[in-house]
């Protein structure tokens, strides 16, 4: 109980602290004459850290992120989108939405069968690649994806914040590491081709240009190599230069026409260099450093372009970050387990995605749902017997789901031991895998025994750990949270997201500028869905219908911009048990509930002998 009522009493202090800030803020920008920029003027600036875990920012690692969230607004309580991957956050932080909204389940989705096998083979240029989980951090294939024979404009479920400040004659730039950028406009290279005459926007990804004119420059930048950590940086520092020589002037002539603007910057850091050389290596403070030089760019070039009285900076992260404890390569062990024919068969496909599995199960192989419902219910003991699970989320069964089984009532998931995707944001899609496996983070077990090559790599073979050669730096200071993990090339060591615990889900946000408070440590629950409907209340643009997120009005310093006395929220509890022939396995989820909307919180699993 104690640290409950020691909360609340805090939370009780933030409040009292946040009216009397939210009072002098209101004076403050009267004074400064604020108000003379129209809001039809107002810049938007999202800057993305992929994979930055708030826990890293400091005076050391981070000054001038630790000045801006000393400065502006901390949100103290931010919140990924589940599955912690950075193509479901792309969409969300586009449009507001969970992936039941947006459409978007994992870096890689495998599509054929949502497209219809046959149509899905003929498509151009991806055709051949759908018969497998398809990588869609690539603008190509998210292009053709959203053409006409495959989702023809469909590609995001959504309306996306860029759209509308286009629609409203507004600039926007997005620029940055192919696969998230591509999302904030899913018609960027569609509209492009069809000619509809000039538009105001650039789009610059590693991969695809436009218009036309960015496309020469992309062939001058820096090129990545794999494993050169400082290509990564010059990569993004060249992005940054983009928004700070291009972007921020063009945001400015808008701004001058009484347009508004929106820039996206997205970073392949320090996602990309904790992923290779491991959370607490010296390439990883080195990769934050960068993107702490290429923030410093940003705000210097805002300075002096005259527009800090008119542009509003949110920087924030795509989902947290942990280490992998092992690999766990699940096609393989649901061969050796009798539950899948061979790893390349179709009968069960599993797209692997880091910290959490997709699974789908062939409408082919299995017409009848009894059946469909039969195999989910052996893969779903299977999986929860294992050390290495964490929570499971099943497709709603109403929804041509397994069957036509009654949902349980609240969370319960359509097969025993799991949890309903709909409850989470994840149903009500056609693109829904029939599964969703998270796996098992340990949040407070640090990696010193795991990251640097003198440290033992596994592999959980069908019996048991397999060695495996440890592929991470060596560590500089052990970092908190550990999880396994299934994706191809890692090893234990290495960095990994994906999966429903505390380190992944929490990650970092903060604001600036004229419409966010100064000083404010906003402790209510905030998440990467509340971005776009709060950069929409901001450009004065109508709130996109059938988003989840809410616009963040405790941290505005605008009419309605009043803290909110129910600040913390409220705890709740989701549980499921499933019954082993030797073990009872119990899931818990722990969310909060606050403004009519859930935040995933943490997971665990406590597995107790049967009685
Ligand atoms: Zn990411």
């Amino acid at each position: 109980m104690r640290p409950r009522k020691a909360a609340l009493v805090a939370a009780i202090a933030v409040i009292a602290v946040v009216a009397s800030l939210a009072l002098a803020a209101r004076a403050g920008a009267k004074e400064a004459g604020a108000r003379a920029v129209p809001a039809r003027g107002r810049i938007f600036v999202l800057m993305v850290w992929d994979g930055l875990r708030p826990d890293l920012v400091d005076a050391v690692n981070t000054p001038n992120l630790f000045a801006l969230e000393q400065a502006g607004v901390r949100f103290a309580r931010h919140h990924s989108i589940y599955p912690t991957l950075t193509m479901v956050n792309a969409a969300g932080l586009a449009t507001g939405a969970a992936p039941g909204g947006s459409g978007i389940y994992g870096d890689a989705m495998y599509l054929a069968p949502v497209l219809g096998m046959a149509r899905a083979a003929a498509i151009p240029q991806i055709g051949v690649l759908l018969g497998d989980p398809l990588n869609l951090e690539n603008s190509r294939y998210l292009a053709e994806l959203n053409e006409s024979p495959a989702f023809d404009g469909r590609l995001i479920g959504l309306r996306t914040t860029a759209q509308e400040v286009e629609a409203a004659g507004g600039y926007v730039a997005v620029i940055g590491k192919a696969g998230p950028t591509l999302l904030f406009d899913d018609n960027f290279v569609k509209k492009e081709s069809n000619g509809k005459g000039p538009r105001n926007y650039l789009f610059v990804a590693d991969d695809l240009a436009a218009p036309q004119a960015s496309a020469a420059e992309l062939a001058q930048a820096p090129p990545m190599k794999r494993g050169d950590y400082g290509s990564v940086i010059a990569r993004d520092g060249w992005f940054a230069k983009l928004a700070t020589d291009q972007a921020l002037p063009a945001a400015r002539a808008a701004s001058a026409a009484g347009q508004p603007a929106l820039i996206v910057f997205w970073q392949h850091n320090p996602d990309l260099t904790q992923h290779m050389a491991g959370l607490g290596t010296q390439p990883a403070r080195d990769a934050l450093h960068a993107c702490d030089a290429n923030l410093a760019a940003l705000r210097a070039a805002i300075g002096a372009l005259g527009i800090a009285d008119r542009t509003d900076l949110v920087v924030v992260s795509d989902h947290g970050f942990a280490t992998i404890k092992a690999m766990v390569p699940l096609a393989r062990l649901l061969v050796a387990a009798g539950l899948k024919k061979s790893v390349k068969s179709t009968d069960i496909v599993v797209a692997d995605g880091g910290g959490s599995d997709s699974v789908y199960v062939s409408r082919s192989d299995f017409p009848r749902a009894g059946a469909r419902r039969e195999v989910l219910r052996r893969i779903v003991e299977y999986t929860a017997a294992q050390e290495w699970v964490g929570p499971i989320f099943a497709r709603d069964a109403t929804v041509g789901g397994p069957s036509g089984h009654p949902r349980g009532h609240g969370y319960d998931g359509s097969i025993a031991g799991t949890f309903d995707e709909s409850a989470f944001g994840l149903g009500n899609n056609a693109r829904a895998p029939d599964l969703i496996i998270s796996f098992r983070e340990l949040s407070d077990v640090d990696n010193s025994e795991l990251t640097g090559p003198v440290h033992p790599g596994d592999t959980m073979g069908p019996n048991g750990p397999e060695a495996q050669t440890n592929h991470s730096s060596a560590l500089v200071h052990p970092v908190p949270g550990v999880v396994y993990a299934d994706a191809n090339g890692f090893t234990s060591g290495m960095g990994m997201h994906g999966a429903a615990g505390a380190r992944e889900l929490h990650n970092f946000a903060a604001a600036i500028g004229p419409d966010f408070h100064r000083g404010l440590i906003d402790t209510a629950p905030t998440g990467n869905a509340d971005i776009a409907p709060t950069a929409a209340e901001i450009l004065r643009q109508a709130p996109v219908e059938g988003v989840t997120g809410r616009v963040l009005r405790e941290a505005l310093v605008s009419r309605r911009g009043r803290a909110d006395p129910r600040m913390c929220g409220e705890p709740v509890i989701a549980r499921t048990t499933l019954r082993l022939k030797t073990s009872r396995v119990t899931t818990t989820l722990r969310l909060t509930r606050y403004g009519g909307r859930e935040y995933l919180d943490d997971s665990a699993v406590t597995v107790t002998p049967a009685r």
